[in-house]
């Protein structure tokens, strides 16, 4: 890793490890977040505020302001060997204040939806900014990268389909069908974003729509995202493998744990982190030995594997690593297995990546790790900084660990330059 990007993962550690530093941060970030903010506490037009906190944060987290930097980001990460990078736009993430509201609506009771006037006003052009958008950031990648979308971030008359599973209205299916053919095209793969469960199921439908028309080659071009802290994940997978064993698609299987404890309704969720993790390395590594459920098992009358794409995106080192070291070992031993990949945040477990890279043997490409980054100018991205900020706050051992690992790196360069 560069000294410089070592010297901003220090100064970031040190406050996501300190809770009387990270506190005050958190509040700071989410002040400047709220719109309407006067020229002094505007980040996007105070050069002075811009500057410290382009250098501090935005460059530990975020890709760039423009399409050249973003590029020239790409490009720096597969120079340190990681595989590819994960684009996503951070325009995207505002409108998960409407998505909440809705969420919340639903919840208390009150009439949901909004009036149809009101959302066919407002969705045509939420509409064709999210395609604007999106398709600039797959532009903005690469053969063998992959951009990944929120379907949510298409507005409210996509969000409103999506929360009551009915078909999506049509300029969303063709804005949806010209971006998927202009990232297979150029082999650039698309991952769908999971959100809340109010909108999951809607979700998982396109995704299942779209896997089966774009994975048709024994590879996943669309993956869908599955949230191992779901209970009913392992049954929500093998209906998913159930269909792409009919249809003869190639299923795309992105692992998360899921983002969303804090807004779900707590009954669906495994009652304890344990739980999630166990639930989380039983799916990847039944996956990895082609037996999930029925599919792939000795037992008399089992239905033969399908098709499957395995992408593990967590900071969690004990599942990387063991996903790692199974997937090594199969192919050694000629037994079957799942093409995988592994993807973690920008500026995010650097040392998990970097401890699979350094996973690589002689005799083999390596593992392919993906780092995963959003672009857009500061003031678009406060809204993804302050959720990066909270996931660290949350991630109260991890962000301990990860900040005595890069003290130890600082400090063992320092040395360097005086026994050198
Ligand atoms: C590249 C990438 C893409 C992502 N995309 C998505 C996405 O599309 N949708 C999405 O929802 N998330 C997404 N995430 C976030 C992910 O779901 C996790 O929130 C985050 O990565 C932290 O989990 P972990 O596996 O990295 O690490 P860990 O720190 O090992 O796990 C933390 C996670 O464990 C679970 N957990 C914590 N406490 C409990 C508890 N008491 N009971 C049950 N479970 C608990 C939660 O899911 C929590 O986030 C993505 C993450 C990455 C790295």
């Amino acid at each position: 890793m560069p000294t410089g990007m070592l010297l901003r993962s220090l100064l970031v550690s040190t406050i996501s490890s300190n809770r009387f530093l990270l506190i005050p941060t958190l509040s700071f970030l989410s002040f400047l977040s709220k719109p309407g903010r006067s020229f002094l506490l505007n980040v996007d037009r105070n050069p002075i505020l811009h500057a410290i906190l382009r250098k501090g944060f935005y460059d530990q987290f975020c890709a760039g302001e423009s399409e050249r930097e973003t590029k020239a980001c790409v490009q720096r990460f597969k120079d340190l060997g990681f595989r590819g990078f994960i684009l996503t736009y951070a325009k995207e993430t505002l409108f998960d204040h409407y998505a909440k509201a809705m969420e919340k609506k639903n919840q208390d009771g009150v009439a949901q939806g909004v009036a149809a006037v009101e959302v066919k006003d407002a969705f045509d052009q939420d509409v064709e900014n999210w395609k604007k958008g999106t398709l600039a950031t797959g532009s903005m990648v690469g053969e063998g990268d992959i951009l990944a979308i929120k379907l949510t971030g298409a507005g409210i008359g996509v969000s409103t389909a999506l929360a009551a599973r009915e078909e999506l209205p049509k300029r969303m299916k063709d804005a949806l069908n010209e971006i998927l053919e202009s990232c297979a095209n150029r082999n650039v793969r698309v991952i769908i974003d999971a959100e809340s469960q109010y909108f999951q199921k809607g979700i998982d439908d396109v995704a299942i729509e779209m896997m089966s028309k774009f994975n048709r080659n024994g590879t996943a071009v669309i993956y869908n995202t599955y949230q191992a802290y779901l209970k009913n994940t392992t049954n929500n997978i093998l209906g998913h493998m159930e269909r792409a064993s009919k249809e003869g698609f190639t299923l795309g299987l992105k692992l998360v744990r899921g983002a969303y404890i804090l807004s779900e309704t707590r009954s669906l969720i495994h009652d304890t982190k344990e739980d999630t993790d166990n639930a989380y390395n039983a799916i990847s590594q039944s996956a990895l030995r082609q037996e999930l459920g029925e599919f792939g098992s000795k037992a008399a009358g089992a239905r033969p594997f399908p098709s499957l794409n395995l992408l593990l995106a967590t900071h969690n080192r004990a599942s990387v690593i063991a996903a790692q070291r199974l997937h090594f070992q199969r192919t050694v031993d000629g037994l079957p297995t799942v093409p995988v990949a592994y993807a973690q945040l920008h500026g995010m477990s650097d040392e998990v990546s970097f401890s699979l890279l350094q996973e690589k043997k002689p005799e083999d490409d390596g593992p392919e790790v993906y780092k995963c980054s959003t672009w857009g100018t500061l003031g678009e991205c406060l809204a993804y900084l302050l959720r990066r900020a909270v996931e660290n706050r949350d991630a109260v051992l991890r962000t301990k660990d990860e900040h005595r690992a890069v003290k130890a790196e600082c400090w063992r360069r320092f040395k360097g330059v005086f026994t050198a």
